[in-house]
């Protein structure tokens, strides 16, 4: 299947046609540009517009999740702008990183313990859940459980994650999760975790794995069960016209197809199609590299993964892999400052610029034994997540639209949240749940009150 026309991605807040390589996309399955009917088909039970995680974990829960039931299965078309697997979730950092004890304190403060417990407990089951599917569907994807270091360089960061944790631990807030975590303090932070510099660390239990392989393993075992996959499909616009008369018809670059329901599972590029959320979920560039070592070297095993706070809002992420090759992203301190470099932008066809050499020396300069290593950034490529003005994701029946079912802003934290949520999202589009019924966080639900909320921790000048 060929690339699409230029024509079919119009301008605005739609995925861009010729995106950089990221490493995870160097191995091509055989559905990256399928399309499992010549021509679109002109009506389906359900459309789930976007070939993510969301995407296709969706299309995986509805036709797979139930294989044992005798009710027919509905009819499913995926469609996806580009090829499968090619948004964010194929040039992340492969990290299943649940990462709630430094948010418990500030969703109290918001949203009152027992919601914000709801989330740690949330992220928390991913990993096992995650673990379970892979060996379940016996998923060759690198999946990796391992141990993550949570690096802190600053004493009072350092000091307030501690005393947090420490409070948490005593008053048995999030059991599951503080009783996973370990401090270790300045004392030994720098010679357990590796990292110059480090005052004190947490590790806690994680994974990582190679998301394209995951997501495209769950596609075909999805298409095995009737999945109407149908990449180099933009979808275009949803018309308005049809919503409250039981069937949406969406616009494709290849005609028309209407559904009785819609999943928008379009992350950083929803407002091209619910202008709604323009403001709530904004397209931001990101940052990713490879760095790979000689053969001959020598230097310290890295065993486990890495989120290093650093100087000045400094916050990257290490995976360490089996080939021996390194995934670090991050980079903010770079380019994060001034919004044209990353903000309501959706172009990945190119590296930001202010960061492209930040990775260069970057094992040197942060581990101990690494100086002479030679390692070296092997590939760098871009991505763009949905970052969302309250910083949460937008679950659940869109406000005012009949239907049309969203799960989208998952900023740069979607693989321990994306999984349980389609979860919750397929029982409510397959069997009719409320929002309520399904286990999916309070806070998380989209409404028209976050909608018309003029809360923008987003926009220029805030978040730096
Ligand atoms: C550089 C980078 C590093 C990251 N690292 C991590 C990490 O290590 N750990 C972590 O937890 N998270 C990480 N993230 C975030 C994580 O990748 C996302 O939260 C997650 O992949 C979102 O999945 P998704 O399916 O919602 O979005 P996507 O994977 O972006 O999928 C959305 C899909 O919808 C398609 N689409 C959009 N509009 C249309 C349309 N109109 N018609 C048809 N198709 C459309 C897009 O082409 C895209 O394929 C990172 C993200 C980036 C960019």
């Amino acid at each position: 299947m060929g690339s699409p026309d230029s024509s079919s991605f119009a301008s605005g807040t739609f995925p861009h046609k010729n995106p950089t390589l990221p490493f995870w996309r160097t191995q091509l399955h055989e559905l990256d540009d399928h399309r499992s009917t010549e021509e679109l088909p002109e009506s389906c039970d359900i459309l789930i517009i976007g070939g993510g995680y969301a995407g296709i974990a969706a299309a995986y829960h509805l036709l797979c999740g139930h294989e044992s039931s005798n009710n027919p299965r509905p009819s499913i078309v995926l469609a996806e702008a580009r090829q499968a697997c090619s948004g964010a979730t194929g040039r992340n950092g492969g990290h299943l990183r649940p990462a709630v004890y430094p948010r418990i304190p500030s969703y109290t403060k918001q949203f009152g313990l027992e919601a914000a417990v709801e989330v740690a407990d949330f992220e928390f089951d991913h990993v096992p859940a995650i673990a379970a599917l892979v060996e379940k569907e016996k998923i060759d994807c690198d999946f990796t459980l391992t141990k993550s270091f949570d690096i802190y360089t600053d004493k009072v960061q350092a000091e307030t994650a501690k005393k947090y944790y420490d409070e948490f631990k005593a008053a048995g807030i999030a059991k599951s999760t503080m009783d996973d975590l370990i401090w270790t303090d300045a004392e030994h932070a720098e010679e357990v975790s590796g990292v110059k510099g480090c005052i004190g660390c947490f590790s806690f239990t994680a994974a990582h794995l190679w998301p394209y392989k995951l997501m495209l393993h769950l596609l075909q075992r999805a298409g095995s069960n009737g999945l109407i996959l149908q990449t180099n499909t933009p979808v275009t616009s949803i018309s308005p016209s049809t919503f409250g008369l039981g069937r949406c018809t969406a616009t494709t670059s290849r005609g028309p197809i209407t559904a009785t329901k819609v999943i928008f599972a379009t992350n950083a590029y929803t407002a091209g199609l619910l202008p709604e959320y323009a403001t709530k979920i904004v397209p931001s560039k990101g940052i990713c590299c490879r760095i790979v070592t000689p053969p001959s070297t020598t230097h310290p095993p890295l065993t486990n993964t890495y989120v290093l706070r650093l100087p000045k809002g400094g916050f990257d992420y290490l995976v360490p892999r089996k080939d021996g090759s390194i995934i670090v992203g991050g980079a903010r301190t770079t380019f994060f400052n001034d919004h044209r470099n990353w903000y309501n932008n959706t172009d990945d066809s190119t590296l930001i610029a202010s960061a492209a050499s930040y990775f260069d020396n970057y094992m040197q300069t942060y581990f101990h034994g690494w100086e002479d290593s030679g390692a070296r950034v092997d590939q760098t490529w871009t991505g763009i997540l949905g970052y969302t003005s309250d910083e949460l994701p937008s679950v659940g029946e869109v406000p005012g639209r009949d239907g049309c079912f969203i799960a989208a802003g998952f900023e740069g934290h979607g693989m321990p949240v994306i999984w349980l949520v389609m979860k919750g999202i397929a029982e409510m589009v397959a069997m009719g749940k409320r929002f309520e019924e399904v286990r999916i966080p309070r806070i998380y639900k989209t409404t028209r009150e976050r909608l018309e909320s003029e809360v923008d921790l987003l926009a220029p000048k805030k978040k730096v």
